[in-house]
């Protein structure tokens, strides 16, 4: 297998001088180049690492440099600087590397010489790349979409500079806190043959080494994708740390190794003897006679010298005893694949786990689920700019830049900063605020970056007869009603782009300075529109000081799959402004007779208590179904303490710790002012000062929609708190309620329970949070209803009782809880009176066979919704739309209801057949779970030859999800478990496509939950670029 991807990669590439590297060395990496083992012996694979966050107590940059080392004393460049040489000098040595965000920024500072050395290493295996994402990502509060990108970023680096030498084989999560099942299912995927990582439950990790289940086979979709999901999983002994008291950083104080009997303080007889001790103790909590060791730790090596100096005395003293004590211990340089390889060959049963690792609590009362939540800002921005990026590629894609556009450049910024963000102390929200700020700044560079692609595709894709023209620009303030283009201008365009291979129906809310307009749509059809009042609250958030908006101007818009739709809007005149005032503002109603307010459409209806402007009731008009329901924001004060034992563990950025299981509850009640109109009914609620709601109900929706705002959260009285909002319903749930992973399948979770371990439960609110990405919900069998809660961020959730839902939404805490970060997780927002954060939840409630159509569809709609553009114009709807597409679609018919486009973009990537037109890649997913909906459940088929109006696809070929293997290419190691037999990877019979007469219609079937990738090349598509996009930095 190396030799041939080894011809196909030299065929694939023009970079002459690289071929001409490899064919020096012919390759010897992967398993092949693994070091000897003896089978007779405890075989101790001592694995040289560095874990180099990509940003935390410092940002990406300056961990790079080692700059602001007062801080913590970490330089990523002379990691590599000094590793590099330790390897040349010595072919047993081995070190790996992990976060390409720093690989990368070291490579584009290296010379020739020293990438033909850098190539020789990795080819001999001597280096290896493991995991090779963009950084190591948090595993919950990422969204798949995400994560997958930002490993194919890392994994397109590798392989355009390194070939098949660079493929990562193996996922190493050693940090992230708590493991998701998604994670596991993306990795195998990828086509990785194991994972090891190092957190999990105390008392799991308790149960498994007294178990001997360190190691299993993971099913990351036992429902869905089976066999080609599954992942064989390691938890490693101690975290990602060396064994106690061999520590040879330069910044760690454990004993050298004094071996020369001559002087002072001779210890190499202590020093075996503790290490022999390590090693037993390790070992038998293992099946095989291999253990691995991880010899590193947080920016270690940066004198690497000091590491392998001892540990070749170490690996030299215990492997004399051999000789002289007939010891069975053997001691290697290896690396997580060479270790795996090892257990793979041991032959034996593993045993299996179809759940996840959360949540992860490391001793009693210390349970890692706040950080679902912190920085919820933060996590809205990620989770947004990811539709951006999505955007982004497409729009470059479809109108097919080219070069001269510099979009490659452009791109790759966001994606960068977007593969940086996934990390796991960024979007987990475990940072400092100053690197908190640096990711924002990051992804608002990214943004601007990508919008000049769109802007230039638009330029492509809108001029009908002569281009010319003029150019949109993008509001990131739409949230808080503020837009400077909408408010400034009296007569302007919106262009509204749909990322979605569906025609999106969705309500547009844009911030305007006057209380009437009027809204003509792309067919200069007049478009019916509501204005409503900038409530006082939105007013007064900081970060909207110096916009002008009074209002907010609603509406409807509708745009084609993978297109656009331009709206005109202007503002009237104000003699018939006048006329029409009246009319147009809809009186806020107080004082109406009956106790209750009740909203309603041709779908739902929704009571609320007029005294308190609280929900009280949900029907379903549809089916007649009604809940009883109470709904409320509230918040819990975070537990204050100085960490000295687990008692005194406080609340913080990661631990969520809550001083009383009851949350504190407003007793005042302000009545809830409402808002009907014709498109839209609204009703504020009012908990306190600082939380307050707004619930909408729109025309035709079969959901509600609560608009939360939060802060900022009051700390006179000393204490942080906590916010959380409650769903109190009749629901008979019994301890069961679904959580999302991923924002991709659903999980079941029941309360004080775990499924693979006798749970103390010693934090009856904290210890049953979980993430939830996209969605929760809870069931009543018998009443056979489902209620569920989207959300547009990842969030922590739980169901603290039956019938209940309680989701956080937004914490502000006083304590360090005292795992590294050393700053309390205070966002003091623009002001410095604490951070306001707004943000939306969807809620639904039907029978719970038509409930899966509704959230997945939602969940869709929410990750990728709609992105409006402005335009200022002077000319008239028939003259614009003389010059100008006001309506276009890049797909020939939207996709199947189950089919997502989930990837569309330019890339190079690794055909076999060497292409002269640039190819695309494409990823095609089923959205849904088996048996989740009786049609839409079901294997769905589509044609991807017709499927792109401007794409006449000449070849295709299928890729691993990371797009950077051939699936034909792909072997997996196979693992025999305890519960089934050889398990096997490529049953199905991918179809792959070769250059040669390709049939008129392309069929690809997708089962539940499956994504295929494909990369295309087109019919007379345009030259291949020659530009690396990995070299256009230096
Ligand atoms: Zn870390």
């Amino acid at each position: 297998m190396m030799v041939s991807s080894f011809v196909i990669y030299v065929l694939s590439v023009i970079n002459i001088c690289y071929a001409a590297t490899l064919r020096d060395t012919e390759p010897t990496c992967g398993y092949e180049s693994c070091p000897a083992v003896k089978d007779d012996m405890i075989n101790v694979h001592l694995v040289p690492h560095t874990h180099d966050d990509v940003g935390w107590l410092k940002t990406v940059d300056q961990y790079y440099y080692g700059a602001r080392n007062n801080i913590q004393n970490a330089g990523v460049q002379y990691v590599l600087d000094s590793v590099i040489p330790e390897l040349l000098n010595d072919p047993s040595k081995r070190f790996i590397y992990v976060e390409i965000a720093f690989f990368a920024r070291w490579w584009r500072e290296q010379d020739d010489s020293m990438r033909h050395i850098v190539k020789g290493l990795v080819n001999s295996g001597r280096l290896e790349f493991i995991l090779g994402g963009w950084c190591m990502n948090d595993e919950a509060s990422t969204h798949y979409n995400a994560i997958i990108d930002q490993h194919a970023l890392g994994f397109e680096f590798l392989r355009q500079n390194f070939g098949e030498c660079g493929r990562p084989r193996i996922g190493w999560q050693i940090d992230p806190f708590g493991h998701s099942r998604e994670q596991a299912s993306l990795f195998a995927q990828f086509g990785f043959d194991g994972l090891f990582f190092g957190r999990l439950d105390f008392e799991d990790k308790e149960e498994r080494m007294k178990e001997l289940t360190m190691e299993m086979l993971w099913h990351g979709s036992p429902n869905n994708l089976g066999e080609k999901s599954d992942l064989f999983t390691g938890v490693l002994f101690n975290g990602y740390s060396p064994p106690g008291g061999f520590c040879f950083d330069i910044f760690c104080q454990d004993e050298p190794i004094k071996d020369n009997k001559q002087l002072h303080d001779y210890n190499v007889d202590d020093r075996v003897k503790d290490f022999i001790k390590a090693v037993e103790s390790q070992a038998i909590h293992y099946k095989t006679n291999h253990i691995i060791m991880t010899m590193g730790s947080d920016f270690q090596y940066q004198d690497a010298h000091h590491w392998y100096k001892n540990m070749d005395k170490l690996i030299k003293y215990t492997n004399m005893l051999q000789e002289t004590n007939h010891s069975n211990i053997n001691v290697l340089y290896s690396t997580p694949s060479c270790y795996l390889n090892q257990l793979n060959k041991a032959g034996i049963k593993w045993p299996t786990k179809s759940d996840d690792f959360f949540p992860y609590a490391h001793r009693n009362h210390s349970f890692w689920t706040g950080y679902f939540t912190s920085r919820a800002a933060l996590k809205g921005y990620v989770r947004e700019t990811n539709a951006f990026l999505q955007a982004c590629k497409q729009l470059d894609a479809i109108a097919m830049l080219d070069e001269y556009f510099n979009t490659t450049y452009e791109i790759q910024v966001l994606k960068e900063a977007m593969g940086v963000a996934q990390h796991h102390d960024a979007v987990s929200g475990t940072e400092k605020q100053q690197v908190a700020y640096d990711y924002a700044e990051r992804l608002s560079h990214g943004r601007a970056s990508c919008q000049r692609v769109m802007n230039d595709a638009f330029m492509q894709l809108m001029p009908k007869l002569r281009d010319g023209f003029p150019g949109v620009t993008w509001c990131d303030l739409m949230n808080i009603s503020a837009c400077n283009h909408t408010e400034i201008n009296k007569k302007f365009v919106m262009v509204v782009y749909n990322p979605l291979g569906h025609t999106v129906t969705r309500w547009m809310r844009l911030p305007v300075v006057a209380d009437a307009y009027t809204v003509n749509g792309p067919q200069n059809e007049p478009i019916q529109t509501q204005i409503i009042p900038v409530d006082d609250r939105t007013k007064s958030i900081p970060e909207r000081k110096g916009h002008m908006a009074l209002y907010t101007l609603v509406f409807p818009v509708s745009v084609p799959p993978l297109g656009f739709s331009t709206y005109f809007i202007s503002k009237i005149p104000s003699y018939a402004n006048k006329k029409k005032m009246a009319k147009e503002i809809p009186r806020k109603i107080t004082n109406s007779k009956e106790d209750k307010i009740v909203m309603k459409n041709e779908h739902m209806s929704l009571e609320f208590n007029k005294k308190t402007g609280t929900l009280t009731k949900l029907r379903n008009l549809g089916n007649g179904v009604d809940l009883d329901i109470q709904q409320d924001i509230v918040f819990y004060y975070g537990h204050p303490g100085n960490c000295s034992e687990s008692d005194f563990q406080p609340s913080g950025a990661y631990i969520f710790r809550p001083n009383n299981t009851t949350p504190h509850v407003w007793q005042r009640s302000f009545p809830g002012d409402t808002i009907k109109g014709p498109l839209v009914q609204e009703i504020y609620t009012v908990f306190s000062e600082w939380v307050t709601q707004v619930t909408r109900l729109y025309e035709g929706e079969k959901y509600a929609e609560i608009e939360w705002t939060v802060g900022p959260i009051p700390i006179d009285d000393k204490y942080g708190k906590e916010v959380v909002a409650r769903f109190n319903t009749t629901l008979a749930s019994n301890k069961i309620f679904y959580t999302d992973a991923n924002g991709r399948e659903v999980l079941m979770r029941e309360r004080n329970y775990r499924p693979t371990w006798k749970l103390n439960q010693t934090e009856p609110v904290a210890g049953n949070y979980y993430p939830v990405n996209s969605r929760i919900y809870i069931q009543d069998k018998e009443k056979n209803v489902q209620f569920t809660v989207m959300t547009d961020r990842s969030e922590g959730g739980a169901s603290i009782y039956d019938g209940q839902i309680e989701l956080m939404l937004h914490r502000r805490l006083l304590y360090d809880d005292c795992l590294g970060v050393a700053e309390p997780l205070n966002e003091t927002g623009s002001d410095g009176k604490g951070l306001i954060v707004r943000g939306k939840m969807l809620i639904l409630m039907d029978t719970i066979d038509n409930s899966a159509k509704m959230h997945r569809d939602l969940g869709l709609k929410t990750y990728m919704a709609p992105i409006p553009s402005f335009a200022k114009t002077d000319y008239k709807y028939s003259e614009y739309s003389q010059y100008y597409h006001t309506t276009w679609s890049g797909l020939t018919a939207p996709l199947p209801p189950n089919v997502h486009l989930l990837t569309l973009e330019q890339w190079k990537g690794p055909a076999v057949t060497p292409s002269t037109s640039q190819p695309y890649l494409i990823r095609l997913e089923h959205i849904y779970e088996k048996d989740e909906d009786p049609e839409l459940s079901k294997p769905v088929t589509v044609s991807i030859q017709d499927m792109f109006v401007r794409f006449e696809i000449e070849s295709i070929e299928e890729l691993t999800l990371g797009a950077n293997l051939l699936l034909s290419d792909l072997h997996r190691l196979k693992w025999q478990t305890t519960n089934t037999e050889y398990v096997t990877d490529n049953e199905r019979a991918y179809k792959v496509e070769k250059l040669v007469s390709l049939p008129q219609t392309i069929q690809i079937e997708l089962s539940p939950m499956e994504i295929r990738t494909f990369q295309v090349t087109l019919k007379g598509g345009q030259p291949t670029s020659n530009i690396d996009k990995f070299t256009v930095f230096s």
